[in-house]
């Protein structure tokens, strides 16, 4: 008999050949950890709600209509949200990005109750290509798992972004306000969208994409797992 029992014993093979380990230092995993152990969750510089409520706001002022600004983490160099943010986005770790945003809507909980649905940040479509994933859609299904809200792609990215460092901000959002469209079969008016993406830099990115969701009807608020 080839059922499930004998995928389990594979899996529990595998790890006894390559024991899980924490993704930051590298320590063996117990069975009720995942991705990192116990000691480098806690050094997760977590935010508290108006803390980043307060950023993610300064930094979007030119979109007052903003529902909430939810951010799960300080971003840090050199330290463990580096490593999360690094894994996700370039060694392919989606994992990191699912387990993340799992924690991200646990810690939010009711503030999610009243959304309708989890929207990711596109990429362009040669970006995602390269890259095989979007890390804020896996970000979207980690956090799924704990809401159960949908997760759905109201928004494409048409074009793709040079570099910024030359222009200044009003130039970087008026380049911005060309680079995404609504996906064909958004239907949006009277529903509140979370959109949910990986780090708050600059904000010109997600300024973008708020105003066309709510230039079509909704309302919108903002999820990021990381503030830079
Ligand atoms: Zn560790």
């Amino acid at each position: 008999m080839h059922g499930f029992g004998s995928s389990h014993s594979l899996s529990d093979f595998v790890d006894l050949l390559f024991p899980p380990q924490c993704l930051s230092c590298r320590a063996a995993l117990y069975e009720q950890s995942q991705l990192l152990c116990s000691s480098c969750r806690l050094e997760l510089p977590l935010l508290n709600a108006k803390e980043a409520e307060y950023e993610i706001r300064t930094k979007l002022a030119e979109f007052p209509q903003l529902c909430h600004s939810f951010s799960f983490m300080k971003f840090q160099k050199e330290g463990v949200s580096q490593t999360l943010l690094h894994a996700l986005k370039y060694q392919g770790n989606i994992r990191a990005g699912q387990l993340a945003g799992l924690w991200f809507a646990q810690a939010l909980q009711e503030n999610l109750a009243e959304y309708d649905a989890l929207c990711p940040v596109p990429l362009h479509p040669s970006k995602l290509r390269k890259r095989g994933y979007n890390q804020s859609y896996h970000i979207c299904l980690g956090m799924q798992r704990a809401s159960g809200l949908p997760v759905q792609s109201f928004l494409k990215r048409i074009r793709k972004t040079e570099t910024q460092t030359k222009k200044n901000k009003s130039e970087r959002f008026r380049q911005m306000e060309n680079t995404f469209q609504l996906s064909d079969a958004a239907s949006l008016a009277g529903q509140q969208i979370l959109l949910v993406d990986d780090v708050l830099t600059t904000g010109a990115t997600r300024l973008a994409c708020l105003k066309l969701l709510d230039k079509a009807g909704a309302r919108v608020g903002l999820a990021t797992l990381a503030l830079a």
